[in-house]
């Protein structure tokens, strides 16, 4: 390899496996349903490997059925640069929410193949299990155990509706493998992951390239609010309990409690239960969530404190009894700057646009940065849309994001002279 004819990935060949892997599980719609260890994921799982294994890989399976394809370095006892992603989709996914991720990785590979060159440190291409969560709770379950977020048994008990566990659907797949799911048991050196942006910020602000600095702390909440069902005529305005009228406030107030942690802030009310839900009663009980994000986690707990604040305030005023459960908790997750700097530069060298941004979706890569250095690479998806069969995004800047990956990857594993 030389400065003047830097290596490039093969940006056809990539369109063309993205579009083999979509057609299983493909939908009417044009998008993919390939729901996370049934038989289509096997599917999918077995056409990875294959490839992989023609790539010259040697594929190794661990106990939460995350997949390792290694491709070997000139020095083996280095702890390998790995790049990935997911492969299962929503019901209603599209084709490229993780598994670009998985065959860009699966592309530098063939790429370094084809210019015959060999790394210092071992690149291997990850698939984790399960990242939708879709019929496994909870989310990005494989990164989640690799990490050590939660156990390996916990997970692995995890049933979908119909009763069959994690353990169970693994082993009717055959991808229960014998490899500890640990990064403890295997050090990972540098992570990289590449993905559809799933929002609309790069194509707004015609870039090609997002140069992911971290991902938005997250906390969820269920909110219920107690007041009493009443007869709608006979009870005067002054005397009620209106238990939607304090969830209509409060609604408006997560707004405002986001807009006022601009700009990473966000809120927002998804969810909503109104009981009895009867044309002439007023409403006696209302359930609801409250999902607030932000960059900084000295954020979140101010826009925490400030929801409690208005729930209670809402409370007193609506004469409504408040309780706010918080469910999830995921702390801001700031990306390792040399590695981020490293995705800046391979852009800037190739001559892209790129911008900072900052993820408001979890990924796997989340995880990955609490036990290795990681970085993420976005590319634009057309309109922002994504777990949505509508999906799409231009093979430009999937192989755009490709050159990318492989320019960061191999700074990070070293090219043996
Ligand atoms: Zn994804």
């Amino acid at each position: 390899m030389n400065s003047q004819t830097p290596l490039r990935i093969n940006g056809e060949r990539l369109w063309n496996s993205l579009m083999e892997l979509a057609k299983l599980g493909a939908t009417e719609k044009g998008g993919v349903c390939r729901i996370a260890l049934t038989d289509l994921d096997r599917q999918g799982r077995d056409l990875f490997t294959r490839w992989a294994r023609e790539a010259g890989c040697e594929v190794r399976v661990d106990q939460i059925g995350n997949i390792f394809a290694r491709r070997a370095g000139r020095d083996n006892t280095l702890p390998p640069v790995v790049t990935g992603s997911h492969i299962d989709t929503q019901p209603t996914g599209g084709k490229f929410d993780g598994n670009y991720g998985v065959l860009a990785g699966l592309e530098v590979i063939r790429s370094l193949n084809d210019a015959n060159v060999v790394t210092e440190a071992p690149l291997e291409i990850a698939v984790w299990t399960n990242e939708e969560g879709s019929r496994f709770v909870p989310v990005m379950m494989g990164s989640g155990v690799f990490a050590d977020a939660f156990t390996l048994e916990h997970a692995l008990a995890q049933r979908d509706n119909d009763g069959i566990s994690v353990a169970e659907a693994l082993a009717s797949i055959g991808y229960a493998g014998a490899a500890p799911a640990s990064a403890a048991a295997s050090p990972v050196g540098a992570y990289f992951e590449a993905h559809i942006e799933q929002g609309p910020v790069l194509e707004a602000n015609e870039r090609v390239i997002g140069v992911v600095e971290g991902a938005l702390g997250q906390r969820w909440y269920d909110v219920v609010l107690q007041g009493m069902e009443a007869h709608a005529g006979p009870t005067p305005m002054e005397l009620r309990k209106d238990a939607l009228l304090a969830a209509s406030e409060l609604v408006m107030e997560v707004n405002r409690i986001a807009l006022a942690h601009a700009p990473h802030g966000r809120g927002t009310v998804g969810w909503i239960e109104n009981y009895p839900n009867s044309r002439n009663v007023i409403p006696g009980r209302v359930k609801l969530s409250v999902d607030l994000r932000a960059a900084d986690d000295v954020v979140l707990s101010a826009m925490d404190a400030e929801l409690k604040a208005s729930v209670q305030r809402i409370a007193a005023k609506s004469k409504v009894e408040a309780t706010v459960e918080q469910v999830v908790y995921f702390p801001p997750q700031p990306f390792t700057p040399t590695l981020v700097s490293a995705v800046r530069e391979a852009a800037k060298a190739q001559g892209m646009t790129w911008m900072n941004v900052i993820s408001g979706a979890g990924h796997d890569a989340v995880y990955l940065a609490r036990v290795c250095p990681t970085a993420m690479i976005f590319v634009p998806c057309l309109d922002g849309i994504s777990h949505n069969e509508i999906e799409d995004a231009e093979p430009g800047h999937l192989e755009a994001g490709c050159n990318v990956l492989l320019q960061a990857m191999l700074q990070s594993a070293g090219v043996a002279a």
